[in-house]
């Protein structure tokens, strides 16, 4: 399992919802919190 770092919640690495950023992936419960991180990658990833 893979965390969601929008909500927190437990993600499946196989979702479709990811992202790839200074390469690694990055996966999310839903297009709604994969959106939420594109837009500003640098505030989820510390
Ligand atoms: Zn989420």
């Amino acid at each position: 399992m893979e965390k969601d770092i929008v909500c927190g919640m437990e993600v499946d690495e196989g979702s479709d919802c990811n992202s790839l950023v200074n390469g690694r992936i990055f996966y999310f419960c839903s297009e709604e919190c994969k959106n939420k991180f594109d837009k500003n990658p640098i505030k989820y990833i510390r």
